[in-house]
């Protein structure tokens, strides 16, 4: 499973500015990152963040599980995990909204691309007696569906949001809505 981690760039000996996507990356000797050792995996590549604050590598890890114990374990650099993961940890931390029947819930935009775990991200309409809840960005709709089953629907058909995939999906959760899945823009890996 491959891993993206951003790293400040003084945990690399050398030149930062020499680095381009698959060349060899010299780990600093006082470095908390232990390649070596394989505490985080295998090195895949590196490449420099445009402003260069920070230093963006491709590791190579076991598992979803092995990324959960370096966090455990105090790792203090942002790990992205794979878009299929990030959606497994999204259900996981879904709230119970008190309202809502019990469970995992997705609320979604019928007239955009936006949805939420919780409907507390939504605003309401003002109209007496049954206010709605509505995409706070644009004020559309909402709809609402169980957790698990929206989110293996989304997973099984990825094509549905563009040449970006699954990331696309992804970038509109509790984001500033978009019409169009290609409206969101997805940094290349
Ligand atoms: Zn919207």
């Amino acid at each position: 499973m491959r891993i993206k981690i951003s790293l400040p760039l003084e945990t690399f000996a050398g030149r930062a500015d020499r680095m381009a996507p698959g060349a060899e990356v010299k780990i600093a000797p006082d470095s908390p990152l232990k390649w070596e050792d394989r505490r985080v995996g295998t090195l895949v590549s590196a490449m420099v963040d445009p402003l260069g604050q920070a230093v963006e590598v491709v590791a190579e890890v076991a598992d979803a599980d092995a990324v959960r114990a370096l966090r455990a374990d105090g790792w203090p650099y942002p790990i992205t995990l794979p878009t299929v993961e990030r959606l497994a940890e999204i259900i996981d931390g879904a709230p119970e909204v008190p309202g809502m029947p019990p469970g995992k819930w997705i609320v979604y935009s019928v007239g955009c691309c936006w949805w939420t775990t919780d409907v507390r991200d939504s605003v309401h309409s003002s109209r007496p007696g049954a206010p709605i809840p509505l995409c706070p960005t644009c004020g559309a709709p909402l709809m609402q569906a169980p957790a698990a089953k929206f989110i293996a629907a989304a997973i099984s058909r990825p094509d549905h949001y563009g040449p970006a995939g699954l990331e696309a999906f992804l970038a509109a959760f509790r984001a500033p809505c978009h019409r169009a899945w290609t409206d969101y823009e997805i940094p290349e890996v």
